[in-house]
């Protein structure tokens, strides 16, 4: 899961942060001994001097605890800052990602999760300063205790240990009760809020009866919730109360007798209620306040983080493809199950240097066909391969590198000419870059804005629809695909300016796909596919015009001039 695979990649800063933690917990590992040995060899022994040097040393080890405590908060941020970072960022994409599937991102989403997402990192920051102390303490304590009164070790240690287990084993019913409250208090919001807003309609349709027992219901439900969530929580604090106080009373019991057999001395029984009182039973009774609603904040946030903002299924495969031909077979597609499918049983094959334009009226399903070759979308049925191998199981970046998509609208940001026009060349020198700029046509452009080191504004602000997307192009002719797909990427362009890009793509090496604008892009490709709803028609310009009266009347009504065959 995501939060778990965010908290894996702060590995090292975590185990840095225990390493600390150690330091920490020298003081509670000791305290006991120290005040032990500070009784049976000082001030029982009639030498009160030695008995303060040994509690003197005690001070020294608490003062190196508290340093290592300061490291610990130093270092905190070094986890939880990229915590949230890498949080945040799969938020964004997940909530990009479910945007193309519907259009629209929804920006408030963003806002509304990335405040889950404040709460994950709060809460996580709480868990490793106030859980780490605790099992740090305990843990420290437990074996000082141990160490101290070895023959009654387990007496007192047992309760802890079970106190703890069962503190575990109670969390996920905590969690469970606490989330099932937030539900019912939503609910009841909910249902009283509608009832008050038509409260004057409510009454003039004598349904106050069963308004009342609407709301009613809510909140018997919230109250049964709530009676519910106390009764844990009492429980919980019974255990931690045993866990805390048994062996404190067991000690007291057993104490007087070991003493005078001699099996025990005074400053080990002290010692012994030192660790217990001062370590572990505030241990527990933090766990017990804090810690646990810490951690329940932390998991029901963490749910619904999950529900918000899904983990996105970003084919991540490691497939080496085999060169870069594409290969479609029987590829049926629908946006949803039930839908009448876009694009159906489509056999098409394109060798390395191809040149196919696609053809049909908007909304048929042109885009759909480019999401499906570029492995964005997933066919219901049927095969997309690249270079031999399906284009999903392709590593994400190399399919980035290889299959370039320019979409109609063009994403430019504020920057330099140069940097734009590199956003997938990284490496290319200016002399490329310029010539990829001179192939499409968007030289004088350039010129004009300044050169290379001249400036883009915001979504390239300033530019024509047709500049941008001049320079969409360009960076695409600069890039290293192999496959070039134009989703009406020269829209905005005139003809001629048109027919200029297209020829810059077609002389450029490797394959091209025209999703075409105007049909004039049908005329310059070597293989024409047209969609229309009814089956695929695929062919080159003057075979469709000889087999499909369609594709004949679509060339008619483009062209008064009717075309021959051999054109
Ligand atoms: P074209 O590019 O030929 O104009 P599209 O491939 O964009 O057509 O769309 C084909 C059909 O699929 C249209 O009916 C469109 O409404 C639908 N469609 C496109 N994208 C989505 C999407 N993300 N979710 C649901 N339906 C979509
Ligand atoms: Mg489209």
């Amino acid at each position: 899961m995501t939060y778990l695979r965010a908290l894996r990649e702060q590995r090292r800063g975590i185990v840095v942060l225990l390493g600390w933690s150690v330091l920490e917990g020298v003081p509670a590992l000791l305290s006991g001994r120290l005040v032990g040995l500070a009784v049976d060899r000082g001030f029982a022994t009639g030498r009160p001097w030695i008995g303060v040097g040994w509690l003197l040393l005690f001070a020294a080890v608490a003062v190196l605890g508290g340093f290592g405590l300061r490291q610990v908060f130093m270092r905190l941020g070094a986890v939880v800052e990229p915590l949230r970072d890498a949080l945040v960022r799969q938020v964004v994409r997940g909530v990009l990602h479910a945007g193309s599937q519907t259009r629209q991102p929804d920006a408030s989403a963003v806002a509304r999760i990335t405040r889950h997402v404040e709460v994950v990192r709060d809460a996580t920051a709480g868990v490793l300063v106030q859980a780490r102390a605790l099992l740090v303490t305990t843990t420290a304590a437990l074996i000082g205790l141990a160490a101290t009164v070895s023959s009654l070790a387990w007496l007192v240690i047992l309760p802890v240990v079970a106190a703890l287990v069962l503190f575990t084993l109670l969390l996920p019913s905590l969690a469970r009760r606490q989330r099932n409250l937030v539900l019912a208090d939503e609910q009841v919001a909910s249902v009283a809020g509608t009832v008050f807003l038509g409260v004057r309609d409510v009454t003039a349709v004598t349904g106050a009866d069963h308004a009342l027992r609407d709301v009613g219901e809510q909140v018997d439900r919230q109250a049964s919730a709530t009676v519910r969530m106390a009764f844990a929580t009492a429980l919980r604090g019974v255990v931690i109360a045993l866990g805390g106080f048994a062996p404190l009373v067991l000690l007291l019991l057993m104490a007087p007798g070991m003493v005078r057999a001699g099996t025990l001395t005074v400053g080990d029984v002290l010692a012994a209620v030192v660790y217990l009182s001062t370590s572990v039973q505030p241990a527990l009774r933090r766990l017990a306040d804090t810690t646990s609603t810490i951690v329940l904040r932390l998991v029901v946030a963490l749910r619904r983080l999950a529900e918000a903002a899904p983990p996105i299924d970003v084919p991540a495969g490691n497939a080496a493809p085999n060169g870069s031909d594409i290969e479609l077979r029987g590829v049926t597609f629908g946006w949803s199950p039930t839908a009448e499918p876009v694009v159906r049983s489509l056999d098409l094959v394109l060798p390395k240097g191809s040149h196919l334009a696609v053809i049909g009226p908007s909304g048929i399903g042109k885009s759909t066909l480019a999401g499906l070759i570029t492995g964005m979308v997933e066919p219901q049925a049927g095969e997309v391969h690249f270079g031999g191998v399906p284009v999903r199981s392709v590593a994400p970046g190399q399919r980035h590198d290889r299959i370039a998509l320019v979409p109609q609208e063009t994403y430019l940001f504020t920057g330099t000419v140069r940097e734009n026009l590199a956003l997938f060349a990284p490496t290319a020198s200016d002399a490329a870059l310029l010539e990829a700029a001179e192939a499409v046509g968007a030289s004088a452009l350039i010129t004009r804005l300044g050169g290379l080191s001249g400036t883009v504004g915001h979504s390239g602000g300033g530019l024509s629809a047709g500049e941008a997307q001049l320079l969409a192009c360009a960076r695409v002719h600069a890039s290293p695909a192999d496959v070039v797909i134009l989703d009406e990427a020269t829209s905005a362009l005139d003809p001629s300016a048109e027919a200029q890009v297209e020829q810059a793509f077609a002389t450029r090496d490797g394959t091209l796909i025209v999703i075409a604008h105007r049909l004039s892009s049908a005329l310059r490709a070597d293989l024409v596919l047209l969609m229309d709803g009814g089956p695929p028609l695929l062919g080159n310009h003057d075979d469709l015009l000889a087999t499909s009266p369609l594709y004949g009347d679509l060339m008619a009504a483009w062209q008064p001039t009717p075309i021959s065959p051999g054109h």
